[in-house]
């Protein structure tokens, strides 16, 4: 008789629960899903990229429509947005997707999925509804949520996450937005896209922390030409209801600032969803950035795993789903496979968009690395010239012997023209292939082609060659000087 229950337990039915469910399962082993909420998909799904994409994508027709003219088109007068039909539009989106991680699907491949909140009893047993379920392996896939300002001054006045703003029943006719990180500056472009009058406040001196400066006030200049505003080194110190609306004092360089607005939308960081789960009982390490893991995703218990949002170190569906296969690897085939995030890629869906793949020139600093940056701009590029996006540049930085370091882009589909990159740094591909690659004309994955071109080009047309070739096949050089013509 099995000694326990189950092969695996996974709590938490996200993207990096699900996709453990899902390699589990139909690897055979015998496994156990718990969710709290009474659907599987987890922020993603529910509460982040899905809607947050979606409610983007109507922004962005909206202002399209708005700016129509700028194409040579007919001005048009465009009514207000009634977001009940936005938020309509996004519950539809999220029904669709929603059938993919149905407890349906799930059952085909062979787990059980049960809802509820359990709580470790032991290394080996969680408690869930007054009954214990034991599994020789558990995966604590909680993901984590928006970090509640304690113990602050906002604790007075009512404000949304991201929990609350895709579901909200009219469009606010202001919005404070405190944080600047993806999320924020997401939201922040399409509120105001739809009408809202958008004010971000930020605690340090750029938005988007992580990405390069230059490229994040890229964004930001674009941003507030649309007419969000932003408060950049700016502390709250006060707030209050007044009269239906939000109130908040803020501490700016420049002095005191009083700021009013209908909603105001907390995005100041994420929290691991850890609280109730019993970790301190059974001893799995844990801090305030999450779960503690090592490269293969196990926690301080070795058969106890922590992949995704829950471990604090890459907050993308992705890089979730990327820890989930290397804890497939370990807890089912035994193999001692690590997470691999040399090239995690990632992209802040703003318009222009922000992607960004290996080093940026903060993150070389930072190491030490030497590096020299290779730019290509957008307003060089036709195809972005003829959409009218011709803002925005990518950069290249590749290391002292020239190997590429990461790729930047702030550019009209950054995100899309980024997947050329995945796969030339992942396949280890030669920037010269790359360079040399024929690309379909025009488009905006030309920029690619042409900064890996402005690498190789002074290589191919030096002076050694030139004079090598005049040598060998007598070529007789410049057939036009500038000064002597009339
Ligand atoms: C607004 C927004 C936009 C985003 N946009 C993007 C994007 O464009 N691209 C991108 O890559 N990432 C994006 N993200 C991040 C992405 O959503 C997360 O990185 C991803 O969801 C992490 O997956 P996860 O499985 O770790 O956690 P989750 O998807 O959050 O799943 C965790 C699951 O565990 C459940 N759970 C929590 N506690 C318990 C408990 N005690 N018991 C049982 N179940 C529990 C939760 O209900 C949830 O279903 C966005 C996030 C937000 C908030």
């Amino acid at each position: 008789m099995a000694a326990y229950d189950y092969d695996l337990g996974v709590i938490g039915g996200g993207a990096a629960g699900l996709t453990v469910v899902s390699g589990a399962a139909q690897l055979g082993a015998r496994t156990l899903l718990i969710e709290k909420e009474p659907a599987l998909g987890g922020d993603c799904l529910h509460f982040g990229c899905v809607p947050s994409k979606t409610l983007i994508h109507s922004a962005r027709l909206y202002h399209s429509l708005k700016s129509c003219s700028r194409f040579g088109l007919p001005e048009v007068v465009v009514p207000e947005v009634d977001f009940c039909r936005i938020a309509d539009r996004i519950r539809a989106v999220i029904a669709t997707i929603q059938k993919h991680d149905s407890v349906e699907r799930f059952c085909r491949l062979g787990a059980e999925v049960r809802f509820g909140t359990p709580r470790f009893v032991d290394e080996h047993q969680i408690e869930l509804d007054g009954k214990r379920f034991s599994a020789r392996s558990w995966v604590i896939a909680t993901g984590s949520s928006s970090t509640p300002p304690q113990g602050s001054v906002l604790q007075n006045i009512p404000f949304i996450t991201n929990k609350e703003i895709f579901t909200l029943n009219r469009l606010p006719a202001s919005l404070i937005i405190l944080g600047a990180g993806p999320i924020a500056i997401e939201m922040a472009q399409a509120f105001c896209r739809l009408g809202s009058q958008v004010t971000v406040i930020q605690r340090s001196g750029q938005i988007l922390t992580k990405e390069d400066k230059d490229l994040a006030d890229g964004v930001m200049e674009v941003m507030a030409a649309e007419g969000v505003r932003f408060l950049l080194g700016a502390a709250v110190t006060a707030a209050g209801t007044v009269g239906g609306q939000q109130e908040l004092v803020v501490a700016t360089q420049a002095g005191e600032e009083t700021l009013r607005a209908e909603t105001v939308l907390v995005a100041q960081g994420r929290s691991a969803n850890v609280d109730g789960l019993g970790l301190a009982e059974i001893g799995v390490a844990h801090n305030a950035g999450g779960i503690e893991v090592d490269s293969r995703m196990r926690t301080s218990h070795s058969h106890i795993y922590a992949p995704g949002d829950v471990n604090g170190r890459f907050q993308f569906t992705h890089a979730a789903g990327h820890e989930g296969g290397v804890v497939v690897a370990n807890a089912i085939f035994r193999l001692p496979r690590k997470v691999n995030t040399r090239w995690m890629p990632w992209c802040t869906y703003c318009d222009p968009e922000l992607a960004s793949i290996g080093m940026n020139e903060k993150r070389a600093k930072e190491a030490g690395i030497a590096y020299t940056v290779w730019t290509e701009e957008f307003a060089g590029n036709d195809r972005a010239l003829a959409c009218g996006a011709g803002v925005g540049k990518l950069k290249m930085l590749l290391d002292e012997k020239e190997n590429p370091l990461g790729v930047q882009i702030l550019g009209p589909l950054a995100g899309e023209i980024l997947g050329e990159w995945v796969a030339v740094l992942n396949g280890g591909m030669k920037l010269s292939t790359l360079a040399g690659a024929i690309h379909p004309y025009p488009t905006l994955t030309e920029i690619n082609k042409r900064v890996a071109g402005s690498w190789l080009s002074p290589k191919i047309f030096s002076a050694t060659v030139r004079k090598g070739l005049k040598l060998i096949f007598q070529l007789q050089g410049s057939a036009c000087n500038p000064s002597s013509r009339v």
